[in-house]
C-alpha cells in the first residue's frame, strides 16, 4: 500500500470545494478542507497536509496575508486557485511565497498535474542529494557540478548572466518564477527593475536553447508575469 498525499483545501464556495474534493478523491488524494482561513491555517499546522490548494477570496482574511502567515513557518507547497484574473494579483500571490497559481474556471487534468508537479518538487527539495546536481528534460542537459549544459548532445556556452538565468529557472522547474524574483537573484536587490535587460538575455537564451524561439519548448513565458521551465524529468 502506497502512502496517500494529503491535500488541504481552504475554499469558502462550497460547490467548488466538493468538485475537487471528489476529483481528488478518485486520484487517490486524501482531502481534508477549511472553509476560511482561521480554520484553514489551524489544519495546516495541526494536521501538516502535503499540498494546500488556497481560495484568495476568503470571508475572514485575505488570501496572500494567508500565503504569507503560512510562510513564516512552512515550506509546504501552496497553489492558489483564484477567480483573480490580475497579472499583478498572480505576482503578488506568488512574490508571497504561492508555487503555482490556477485561474478558475480550470480544468481537473492542469489542476492534477500542477498538484503532481508541485508535489514533485517539495519530494525533491526535501531529499538530500538526489537529483539535485542534474537538471535533464527533453534533450537538455545541465550539470550544475560541471557548469556544461548540453542541447541534443552538443555543449552549448551561455554568458554568466545568461548561465545564473538558466540554472535558476531550472532549479525552480515546473514553477512559475515572477520576473522581479528572477532579476533579484541574477542582478540583486538594488537592480533596477525593468524587465528590457531580462528579455535580451531571454531572448539569448532562447536562441541557444530552442529549435523554434518563437514557439519554445523549454521555457514558457506566463505574459506579464515571469516564465517557467519545463519540469526536471531527472527526479
Ligand atoms: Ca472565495
Amino acid at each position: 500500500m502506497t502512502l496517500k498525499h494529503e491535500i488541504l483545501l481552504i475554499e469558502d464556495e462550497k460547490n467548488i470545494c466538493n468538485f475537487i474534493a471528489t476529483t481528488l478523491r478518485t486520484q487517490d488524494y486524501k482531502v481534508c478542507f477549511a472553509s476560511d482561513a482561521a480554520n484553514g491555517l489551524s489544519l495546516a499546522a495541526s494536521g501538516c497536509p502535503d499540498l494546500i490548494l488556497l481560495d484568495l477570496g476568503l470571508p475572514d482574511m485575505d488570501g496572500i496575508d494567508v500565503i504569507r502567515s503560512l510562510r513564516e513557518w512552512s515550506n509546504i507547497p501552496i497553489i492558489v486557485i483564484s477567480a483573480r484574473t490580475q497579472e499583478k494579483e498572480k505576482v503578488e500571490a506568488l512574490d508571497a511565497g504561492a508555487d503555482d497559481y490556477i485561474t478558475k474556471p480550470f480544468g481537473t487534468s492542469e489542476l492534477m498535474a500542477r498538484i503532481r508537479t508541485a508535489l514533485r518538487r517539495s519530494s525533491m527539495n526535501n531529499a538530500p542529494v538526489a537529483g539535485q546536481n542534474r537538471y535533464a528534460a527533453k534533450n537538455l542537459i545541465i550539470d550544475y557540478e560541471k557548469h556544461v549544459i548540453t542541447v541534443d548532445g552538443s555543449i552549448v556556452h551561455f554568458t554568466q548572466i545568461e548561465y545564473k538565468i538558466l540554472t535558476f529557472l531550472a532549479r525552480n522547474s515546473g514553477k512559475v518564477i515572477t520576473y522581479d524574483t528572477l532579476i533579484t537573484h541574477v542582478w540583486g536587490p538594488y537592480a533596477d527593475s525593468n524587465n528590457r535587460i531580462l528579455r535580451v538575455n531571454m531572448a539569448n537564451i532562447r536562441r541557444k536553447l530552442e529549435h523554434n524561439p518563437a514557439d519554445p519548448q523549454y521555457i514558457f513565458t506566463e505574459i506579464g508575469i515571469g516564465y517557467r521551465m519545463i519540469d526536471n524529468e531527472n527526479g
